[in-house]
């Protein structure tokens, strides 16, 4: 613990970004680096807990706390504070093989569990492990490392998001010949076609990383869907292992009257187009431009669907949601360390706020129907306010208000309501056992499924969640492997 009195002197500073209204003029991230002297004093808030729950990883009320990869943080904090950067980098390390996707995305549930965080705003953790790995990028600390010894072994990761991508660091550090299949044209899942440019730039941080591992030995084989461009006897035979991770990319949908008109998009197929024509430098086909968007769903993805929006100069926006607007502060029944359910604006209603007013986010709404024109094409959204009451088996539902319709202008409408589980093409031809929810079934922790020398980790295991998480299981997954493939392993 550098200063034990830090946390008592000093207060949380978080990062300046670029203000919403220059932002939104292009795809650029838009968090600015913090002063070298600051993070030192940010770092000297740290209190060393004796139980430092920011570490622990684990779920409590469904919901992440704590750093699912467990991440060495009041060791990191402390050299921050003491100016070892050097050091605080192979600490990062460590646990993370890619500290510069969780240190922009990831919702930091080591912050909502911080001990300090109890009664003061909690230590910038995220910040700081941001900061630890790009100092690490311009100082150029950051080299392939191809592992010294080849063990001849052979494994395929099909699906190249993180779970997949740290699937592969782990076993090439181990010494075996990893191929990545991906039906994209471009690796990363949903780190690259996804989460918008402007929250994770795609090359100059994606990419970079990306070369990183091809220079490792990692061989990626984009534009290949497993299962129909390359059949699974094909691949049980040519490998000696496979670690599924691809992910739980099935939209929930909407089906109300209207759903088949023109303009009506899954949020995902609106986000790939887009950053596909970012990188390609071409006009997206799917573009809000001059329209007035509906966007159902208040999470991240709706949020991107927010920020992508505006980013395209849209005439109009609302956010719909059908859960009531979160308390400002934790409600009794959640409390430290859980995630904290409260209110906050996030980049994107930060900016639609700048840009017409107010948060675009409509709460207890559902959508009942959509209405086109002669053209076949939307043009609004009929909507009703609800509340939620027990029915008769005691489950809560949304009853609508009689008299609270409402009906909104839109040419185009984005369903962002989350994701029903993996695509079952490959599984089916696989046969490999699932679970109720249709996730592929291994437990965590082993990772092995109903086939020997089959593993699966990331969402395509434990459903839509979190990038970090991704991380742990495909970091778990690979060790799982390792074991099969050598009998021991001495992968963490
Ligand atoms: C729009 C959006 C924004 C998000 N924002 C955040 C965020 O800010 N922070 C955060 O922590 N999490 C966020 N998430 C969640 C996070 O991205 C996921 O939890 C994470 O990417 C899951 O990783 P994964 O490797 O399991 O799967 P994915 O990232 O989904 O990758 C799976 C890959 O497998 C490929 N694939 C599937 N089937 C095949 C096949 N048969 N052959 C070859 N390839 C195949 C897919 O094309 C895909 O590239 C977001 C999710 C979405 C949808
Ligand atoms: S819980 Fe907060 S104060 Fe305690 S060690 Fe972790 S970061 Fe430091």
């Amino acid at each position: 613990m550098g200063k034990p009195t830090g946390f008592i002197e000093y207060l949380r500073e978080a990062p300046s970004e670029i203000a919403p209204l220059e932002r939104i003029r292009n795809w650029d991230e838009f968090h600015l680096p913090m002063e070298e002297d600051k993070l030192r004093t940010q770092g000297a808030r740290c209190m060393d807990c004796g139980i430092p729950f920011c570490h622990t990883g684990s779920v409590i009320s469904g919901m992440a706390s704590g750093c699912p990869v467990n991440n060495l943080i009041p060791e990191w904090n402390d050299l921050i504070y003491r100016g070892l950067w050097r050091e605080a980098l192979d600490r990062l390390h460590k646990t993370n093989n890619f500290p510069e996707f969780t240190g922009r995305i990831c919702p930091a549930p080591c912050e909502g569990a911080c001990v300090l965080g109890i009664n003061n705003p909690p230590v910038t953790i995220k910040n700081i492990e941001y900061s630890i790995i790009d100092k690490g990028w311009e100082e150029g600390w950051i080299t392939p490392e191809p592992p010294l010894k080849r063990t001849g072994k052979n494994v395929a990761i099909i699906g190249s998001g993180p779970a997949g991508l740290c699937a592969a660091a782990q076993l090439n550090k181990a010494g075996h010949w990893v191929t990545l299949f991906e039906r994209a044209d471009r690796p990363g899942g949903l780190l690259m076609y996804g989460i918008p440019n402007m929250k994770l730039d795609k090359e100059a941080v994606v990419l970079r990383r990306l070369n990183v591992l091809e220079a490792e030995g990692v061989k990626f084989v984009c534009n290949t869907e497993v299962g129909k461009d390359l059949p699974v006897e094909q691949l049980l035979q040519e490998f000696d292992s496979v670690v599924l991770c691809t992910g739980a990319t099935k939209p929930r949908d909407l089906p109300v009257e209207g759903r088949p008109l023109k303009g009506i998009h899954f949020a995902m197929d609106f986000l790939t187009a887009n950053t596909k024509a970012v990188l390609d430098k071409n006009e997206t086909p799917l573009s809000a431009e001059g329209k007035d968007v509906v966007i159902i769903g208040g999470g991240d993805t709706g949020t991107d669907c927010v920020g992508t929006s505006i980013r395209h100069g849209c005439k109009s926006l609302v956010q719909l949601e059908i859960m009531p607007k979160p308390p400002s502060d934790r409600a009794s029944d959640n409390p430290w360390p859980e995630w904290p359910k409260v209110y906050k604006m996030d980049y994107g209603q930060e900016e639609a706020a700048a840009r017409f007013g107010e948060d675009p986010r409509g709460y207890l709404t559902t959508t009942t129907k959509f209405e086109g024109d002669e053209n076949g094409q939307v043009k609004a959204v009929h909507t009703v306010q609800v509340q939620w009451e027990r029915n008769e088996k005691g489950q809560f539902m949304p009853v609508p208000i009689p008299g609270t319709e409402k009906i909104l202008p839109a040419q185009l409408v984005l369903l962002a309501m989350g994701f029903l589980g993996p695509e079952q093409l490959l599984l089916d031809a696989l046969g490999v056992e699932r679970d109720p929810r249709s996730n592929v079934k291994a437990d965590y922790g082993t990772y092995t499924t109903s086939i020997p020398g089959v593993f699966a980790a990331g969402d395509c295991r434990r459903g839509q969640s979190l990038v970090v998480w991704a991380f742990n299981e495909g970091r778990g997954a690979a060790r799982a492997c390792d074991l099969y493939l050598m009998g021991s392993t001495d992968l963490p």
